[in-house]
This record gives structure tokens, sequence and C-alpha cells, in this order.
């Protein structure tokens, strides 16, 4: 059974944000993939909803006047994986979107509702949190946007503001966004796009269907065969999403070779804070970041040497 007090469907943005502001119980709901799993494990949090499914302006992947490509918040995972402008522009989301559930979950879940609320927490196997939190844990979509700078448009009641995705999760389970607005989409700025040397790697306890133990995203560019400029972003390596800042600082003007990897994966696992749960202990979790990122780095690093 689902506990639902009060369920509204929203015609509009504007509908939307304005039920939300009446309620202050009101949740959005959008895919309803995370929603509704946490409201029939008895969280309490999203028993008022308002459903923002198909509202004219959230979906949508294009590019925009200036070079940059949008994506509607309402775009689903099955659109953002079958894109051939995502898999063109932004390899390494359109990597993490195949990686993303499965087949039924990608045709209903939004990337909005994966970047506002997107995994469950390692609790959510027992939840009976009382106000379940909507976790942002081990969710394939923050990595590969923050490794490509996107940044967040987020709409409220007076108006609407461009947030950098690297001040969009503020803390565990809590976001840039209020409770009373609504992230509209994700623009990624004209520079990130079209790397060829970007990638995404996830590892998760089964092979599909699970949210990752750890998630990284990269995007390499390499200039007279060194590395020119490298960026690393990551989920389940510290209580937010993240870059890794002192990985990053390793590789330029290095070549693109073992040691380097090896220096950089050092580099992430010493800036990493991973915590211990049931998929695994602080030291599982280290060793799985150092030799997923050797392995991601290699395989951008050659994607970038054979553009
Ligand atoms: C069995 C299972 C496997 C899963 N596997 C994965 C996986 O491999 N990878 C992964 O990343 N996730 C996984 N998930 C988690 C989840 O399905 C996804 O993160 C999904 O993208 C959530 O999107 P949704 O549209 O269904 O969000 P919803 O459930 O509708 O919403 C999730 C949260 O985001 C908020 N929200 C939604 N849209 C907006 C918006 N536009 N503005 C503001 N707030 C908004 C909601 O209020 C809620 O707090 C899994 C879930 C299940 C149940």
């Amino acid at each position: 059974m689902f506990d639902v007090r009060s369920y509204r469907k929203a015609a509009s943005v504007g509908q939307a944000l304005t039920l939300l502001a009446a309620d202050p119980e009101a949740r959005p709901m959008a895919g309803g993939t995370n929603a509704l799993f946490k409201l029939r494990r008895g969280s309490e949090a999203f028993r008022s909803l308002v459903d923002i499914a198909g509202l004219p302006e959230l979906p949508g992947i294009a590019l925009d006047p200036d070079g940059g490509l949008r994506i509607g918040a309402g775009v689903t995972f099955r659109e953002l994986a079958a894109s051939p402008l995502v898999a063109e522009k932004a390899r390494c989301l359109a990597e993490a979107a195949l990686a993303m559930g499965g087949p039924q979950l990608r045709a209903r879940a939004t990337l909005g509702g994966n970047l506002c609320g997107g995994g469950h927490c390692a609790a959510c196997r027992r939840c009976r949190y009382p106000r379940c939190p909507a976790a942002m844990v081990g969710a394939d979509g923050p990595a590969p946007l923050l490794a490509l700078d996107a940044r967040a448009e987020i709409a409220g009641r007076a108006g609407k503001r461009l947030v950098p995705l690297g001040q969009f999760w503020t803390a565990p389970s809590r976001t840039a966004v209020a409770r009373d607005e609504l992230l509209l989409g994700v623009v990624i700025p004209a520079a990130s796009l079209g790397a060829p040397g970007s990638g995404y790697v996830k590892y998760a306890m089964r092979a599909a269907m699970d949210t990752a133990t750890f998630g990284c995203a990269a995007l390499c560019r390499l200039d007279g065969g060194r590395i020119a400029g490298l960026r690393l972003a990551c989920v389940m390596a510290g209580p937010t999403p993240r870059r890794l800042p002192k990985a990053e600082a390793v590789a330029p003007g290095r070549l693109p070779d073992a040691a380097t990897f090896a220096a950089m994966a050092a580099a992430a696992a010493g800036e990493a804070a991973p915590r211990a749960d049931w998929q695994g202990d602080v030291d599982f979790r280290l060793h799985i970041i150092r030799r997923q990122i050797e392995a991601l780095l290699a395989a951008v690093a050659r994607r970038a040497e054979d553009a």
C-alpha cells in the first residue's frame, strides 16, 4: 500500500510551484521510481505529492544558441542513453545513462529526480525512517555532469537561477533546490562538449538495477602527447558527489601512462572519504576507488589518443 495523503497533478511549472508553496508537506514527484519506493517503505516524506511528470517545460535535449547543451529535468534515462547528441557531445553522460538501473527503470526515471534525490541510502533496505531524507547516494547522473561543469537551472516563485553543480549538493541528502522550487534542467557549457577523452565507470554489487558502490566520470584532454587537462568527478567517495581536485592536479603536463594513472588514483584515494556500509568497509571502498580510477583514466586517455 502507498500511504498517500494528497496527490495533485500539475499542468505547468508555474502551477507546480504554486501547489508546492501552498502545502509545506508537498514534494514534487517526476518518474516516481525513488519517491514511491520510499513511500512504500514507510517514509512520511512523500505522502503529499505534486506530480510533475510530463510537464511541457521539462523535457528536451538540445543545443542552445551559444553552443551549450541543455537537458531538461524531465528527460528520462532511456532518452539520455538513446540521444545521438549526448553520445557525440558528452560520452561520459551517455555511458552513465546506460549504466543506470535496467530498461524499465530507465524508461521512467528522470534526470531531475536522479540529481535531486536519486539513488537510495544504504539504509533503504531496512528503511523505517520517520521522515526519509531524499538521499542523494550512489546515483549515476551527478558524476558525469560534475565533470562536464554543468549548471543547474532552478525555478522558484521569485524566478529562475543557475547554480554550478559543484554547489548543488550542499550536504548529505540536501541540494540547492528548496522544497518549494523545481529543477528545470541542466546546461553543459560548450567548452566541455565533444571531448573524445570522456568516460564513466561504475562499480556496483550487481550488474544491473543497483546503485553505485562507486561511480566516476573523467574528461581528459591531450596536447603534444601529454595531459593538458583532466577532470575527475565521482559519487560515493564522500558524503556528496564531488570533483577530486588533488587527483586532477597531478595530471597536467604528465605523460598519459601507468605511473601517472597510479599517482592520480593514489591522490584520489587520499582525498576520498568513503563511508563503511553494507556495500563494503572503508578499506574495500578505497581499493575500489584506486582500481576503478586507474582503469577509467587509461580508457579515457586511449580515447583521447585515438581521436
Ligand atoms: C530497484 C532500483 C534500482 C535503482 N538503480 C539505480 C541506479 O542504478 N542508478 C541510479 O542513479 N539510481 C537508481 N535508482 C534510483 C532512482 O530510480 C533514480 O535515481 C531516478 O533517476 C529517480 O528519478 P525519478 O524521476 O523517478 O525521481 P522521483 O522518484 O520522482 O523523485 C526523486 C526525488 O527527486 C525530487 N524531484 C524529482 N524531480 C524533481 C525536479 N524536477 N525538481 C525538484 N525535485 C525533483 C523528488 O521530490 C524526490 O525527492 C534505483 C531505484 C530503484 C528502486
